[in-house]
């Protein structure tokens, strides 16, 4: 965790260089991910719709098993088996990549969207060099010479601030520390220069230092290429620091969604407030809040609103009508029947 003692309200404002736009770059709209298991259909994803703005940083947020991840990779459509997207639709550039097919996708993945994830040293090609993965990506991607590749390759790697970045060509992943290899990862990613890149974890299992210089690289990227983004983490502190807009996740939907300032200083869904109270704060001594309970099974959602057993201010309304997401402010959405009982 990059920062423990953010008071709420003073979190990271919005990078002023960002100027939001109307049109969206991603809209997600009702998308639906389900997994078929021999206990029964698991609707992961159940209707989940948001937009990301040209350049802007979403951070999706939520405890394991809200979804996050298995958003990225429904955008991608690289799920694992036996998920499937049941429905909606996931527009980019006037295109529903939820319909698209599989060769289709091939194209879109590294070129207009890329991802980096978790345990980065995992996610590289052990058997190949930190150049030969390189360098084949441009050759195949951007049909360089091997010389131009070579020399687009040396540029990547310095441009996410990996020293001695030619010297760094003839190494192979395992020589590098897991921050080197996320930076590997982020070069990869932006080798041919995605409009949007899904960062899942990025920072999960880097040291303090590393995580604050993979996050600095990262709104670098926003700043100087205007890449957009969505960060998936469970690290609140992280995504204060970087996002312009948080989406909070539970049980496969978005139950808040604000600027970050909003959601630290002014978070309406009794989920939001737990979340943010469970946070270690510098000086705080004896046991975190916690919210009582767990994430629901998925193949038994709860009726109604699905935080309804964990939530304090629940009523017969909660346990029977699912609440619809409604703005309630400038760029603030929130779920909840009772959310101004929650000021
Ligand atoms: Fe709690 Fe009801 Fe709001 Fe759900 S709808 S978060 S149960 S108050």
């Amino acid at each position: 965790m990059l920062e423990i003692d953010r008071p709420l309200g003073a979190a990271t404002q919005p990078d002023s260089s960002f100027v939001p736009t109307v049109e969206p770059l991603l809209s997600v709209q009702g998308l639906r991910t389900h997994f078929p298991t021999r206990r029964g259909l698991v609707k992961v994803l159940d209707g989940l719709s948001f937009d990301v703005l040209p350049g802007q940083i979403m951070g999706l947020v939520g405890e394991t098993g809200s979804g996050k991840s298995v958003t990225g990779a429904s955008i991608l459509r690289i799920l694992k088996k036996p998920g499937r997207i049941a429905g909606g639709a996931i527009w980019l550039h006037g295109r529903n990549l939820a319909a698209l097919s599989e060769k289709q996708m091939r194209e879109i993945r590294g070129t207009e969207i890329a991802m980096i994830f978790q345990n980065p040293r995992a996610a590289l090609n052990p058997l190949l060099t930190i150049g030969q993965l390189l360098t084949q990506t441009l050759r195949y991607r951007r049909g360089m010479t091997a010389q131009q590749a070579r020399d687009e390759a040396i540029r990547l790697l310095g441009s996410v601030h990996i020293p001695d970045p030619e010297q760094r060509l003839s190494v192979y992943p395992h020589q590098l520390s897991g921050g080197m290899c996320q930076r590997v990862m982020i070069a990869l990613a932006l080798s041919c220069n995605p409009q949007l890149l899904i960062a899942d974890e990025p920072t999960t299992g880097l040291d303090v230092t590393t995580q604050y210089q993979i996050v600095q690289l990262l709104k670098e990227l926003r700043t100087q290429r205007g890449t957009a983004q969505i960060v998936i983490t469970h690290d609140l502190a992280m995504a204060a620091e970087l996002c312009d807009v948080i989406a909070v996740m539970y049980a496969g939907e978005i139950v808040e969604l604000a600027t970050v300032a909003e959601i630290f200083g002014q978070p309406r869904h009794p989920y939001t407030q737990g979340l943010l109270r469970s946070r270690p704060k510098l000086g705080q001594s004896g046991a975190l809040p916690v919210i009582p309970g767990n994430v629901p099974n998925p193949l038994k959602p709860p009726t109604g609103c699905r935080f309804h057993p964990r939530c304090p201010l629940a009523t017969e309304i909660c346990r029977e009508q699912m609440p619809p997401r409604q703005p309630i402010g400038a760029g603030h959405e929130v779920a909840c029947h009772h959310w101004e009982q929650t000021l």
